[in-house]
């Protein structure tokens, strides 16, 4: 048969030839190199015949698909060691039984039916199984069995794999791979031999999992493990997740008292506390003030639409599924619980006639808005049943599309340097040229798609085009910011639109006395308040600069003869528009401090004698590290300066 190499090149092999007998071709020194190939755009080992014609590259350690292989092949390693340490404690290895072991990001899993229960504490015993078993270099082997074959082999032993193997379509190959001592129902595909698996993996956790996520079928165990290919990589994934552990805004939300999810109000509705609304109202004053310096103007809109709004938008029904049902009123009418803000604003613009003069037009709100999503996709702030956008709608000339992209990019970028999210990309979602599923006028989306890029290089932007990622109803640009941990976020969304002006049949009257179509540009910067104080938390680590700091200083009186003075500090730091407080619990001065720093407060000035007697306070700055005494008013002054100009810190 014939392959197609990549440089274009045929070669001719028996029928039933594999990968390996391709790279044995192009030479031996490869054919050594060789963990496995890209099979007409498929990964596949060196086991598996190639089709007829097909176009082969072979992988070796050094391209990324080289970490699918391994991380395979190391879970049947896993589930081989698991079988080890079970007949170590005496059991038949038989009596493990396993579900099913795929590749996941990062890593793997076994689901396994194991004689006795495995705990986190028996991962590094299992663990040294594994590395044993990768230094021994055991060799794989791929076979295929007849399905009356294969069911005999595992029918009354093992239902699990008797179920996968009835389960799979008539027809359809049933491959096994093995290596001495351990075989497994199996897709593949592999590296060549287990000492092509780089050492550098770790078993993270144990958890239960139902036998094909099904919670009236059996709880298997589910082992969860990490593999890289460098021990660098290892140490910077472990890291991270310990971080990410440490700065998990659930944790902090619950540590610093910023919101409570209680689920008598509801499930996915967030509770503002004290503080965390703190937080909340200073990002909206901050957007607010950089959005009427652009010329914004603030709407306010209600909670809910009668569904006739919602038809003419689209909104209802084609996104149903992920909005609460609507509100059958007994005459007939029907209300929605607000999915969206645009639709009101369109009708703010629709209310009377509009002219070229008043274009651009900004509407913005801070709107509430409300998504069904599935109990089981919640999570803490990032995914909610109820948020508050930073909304705003521009209608706009398709002549202007471009200018307000240079000023919705300026905001986004103030926001993101004011809160030290300078690490980001852009990407531009452009047409499939292929397809023809877009609204509007082709000429205009042309224009639009040209008119983002030439925005961003007037920026200084760098950006990447992805091709078919525009929605249908127009091109859009999103950032996607990386966190401190390097994990990344897509926020603040621009997105052009023609249906909407379309659908609501909006217009303008232009300078030629003729009614035009408006276009009509979405964006939110932070998207949802709920979802970006959730990252924000994780991002800072809850250590909240100290304009967003909910409490932004402690005073800390050293015995109760300075109390009257603390109190004095206290008033001259909020007569400065300052967030303080005066601990004056009868505790000792050391673990005051000590809980004003686990409640991550910027700023903690200690009184005493001395302070009381010069004017003074001594500073103790979380974030700069000062440990000085000065006066008073100098501190002040300091203080609310940072804050007026909303220091990065
Ligand atoms: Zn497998
Ligand atoms: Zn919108």
């Amino acid at each position: 048969m014939k392959i197609r190499l990549p440089d274009g090149k045929e070669i001719e092999l028996p029928e039933g030839s594999t990968a390996r007998d391709v790279a044995e071709k192009i030479s031996r020194s490869l054919a050594k190199e060789a963990v496995g190939a890209i099979v007409n755009g498929e990964v596949y080992d060196l086991f598996k015949p190639l089709p007829e014609g097909a176009e082969v590259r072979i992988l070796t350690r050094k391209d990324p698909e080289y970490q699918l292989l391994f991380r395979h092949t190391l879970a049947h390693v896993m589930a081989q060691a698991v079988k080890e340490f079970f007949a170590k404690k005496g059991y038949d290895p038989e009596e493990v039984k396993l579900g099913i072991g795929p590749v996941i990001e990062n890593g793997f899993y076994y689901d396994i039916d194991a004689p006795e229960p495995i705990s986190d504490a028996d991962l590094p015993e299992i663990e040294k199984l594994m590395q044993r078993i990768i230094k021994r270099n055991l060799p794989l082997r791929r076979y295929v069995l007849e399905r009356e074959e294969a069911l005999a082999r595992y029918r009354g032993k093992d239902p699990y794999k008797t179920e996968l193997i009835e389960d799979l379509p008539e027809g359809e190959e049933i491959s096994f791979y093995e290596q001495e001592g351990f075989t497994d129902l199996c897709r593949g595909p592999h590296v060549p031999s287990t000492g092509k698996i780089p050492p550098h993996f770790k078993l993270t956790h144990v958890a239960g999992a139902y036998w094909r996520g099904d919670e009236s079928r059996p709880m298997l165990q589910r082992i969860y493990g990490v593999a890289f290919r460098t021990k660098e990589e290892l140490e910077h994934y472990l890291w991270q997740l310990e971080e990410a552990k440490k700065r998990d805004h659930r944790r902090l939300g619950r540590q610093l008292e910023l919101f409570h999810i209680d689920p008598m109000v509801g499930k996915g509705l967030v509770l503002w506390l004290p503080k965390g609304n703190v937080l909340r109202e200073e990002l909206i004053a901050f957007m607010r003030e950089e959005q009427v310096k652009r010329g914004y103007q603030l709407v306010t809109t209600p909670h809910i639409g009668s569904l006739e709004l919602y038809k003419t938008s689209g909104h209802y029904p084609y996104y149903a599924e992920s909005q609460f049902p609507p509100m059958e009123l007994e005459d007939g009418e029907a209300y929605l619980l607000k999915p969206m803000n645009c639709p009101h604003h369109v009708r703010i613009y629709a209310m009377r006639p509009r002219s070229y003069r008043e274009l651009p037009l900004r509407l913005a709100e801070f709107g509430t808005v409300y998504r069904f999503e599935q109990s089981g996709e919640l999570h803490g702030l990032t995914r909610v049943r109820g948020f508050t956008q930073d909304d705003a709608h521009i209608f706009c000339s398709p002549e202007q599309v471009k200018e307000e992209f240079l000023g919705v990019l300026d905001l986004t970028l103030k926001v993101f340097g004011t809160l030290g999210m300078g690490d980001f990309r852009v990407r531009i979602g452009v047409r499939d040229p292929e397809s023809d599923k877009y609204v509007g006028d082709a000429e205009h989306w042309a224009v639009a798609e040209r008119q983002i890029q030439e925005a961003c290089d007037e920026a200084g932007l760098d950006y990447t085009i992805e091709e078919g990622d525009a929605a249908f109803y127009g091109p859009k640009l999103d950032f996607v910011v990386k966190d401190v941990l390097g994990r990344e976020w897509q926020l603040g969304t621009i997105q052009v639109d023609y249906n909407l002006p379309e659908r609501f049949d909006i217009s303008y009257k232009g300078p030629d006395g003729e009614p035009h179509r408006p276009v009509m540009i979405h964006r939110a910067p932070f998207g949802s308040l709920e979802r970006f104080i959730g990252i924000l938390i994780e991002h800072f680590a809850g250590e909240f600069p100290l304009w967003l700091a909910p409490v932004q200083v402690v005073v800390v009186p050293i015995t109760d003869r300075h109390h009257d003075y603390a109190r004095k500090v206290r008033a001259e730091l909020e007569a400065a528009g300052l967030r303080v407080e005066v601990d004056d619990r009868p505790e000792r001065m050391n673990a005051k401090i000590r809980d004003a720093e686990t409640q991550k407060v910027p700023v903690i000035l200690v009184v005493g004698d001395k302070e009381q007697e010069e004017g003074t306070v001594a500073v103790r700055d979380r974030r700069s590290g000062e440990r000085a005494t000065r006066p008073l008013a100098e501190v002040v002054q300091d203080l609310a300066e940072r804050v007026r100009t909303r220091a990065r810190e």
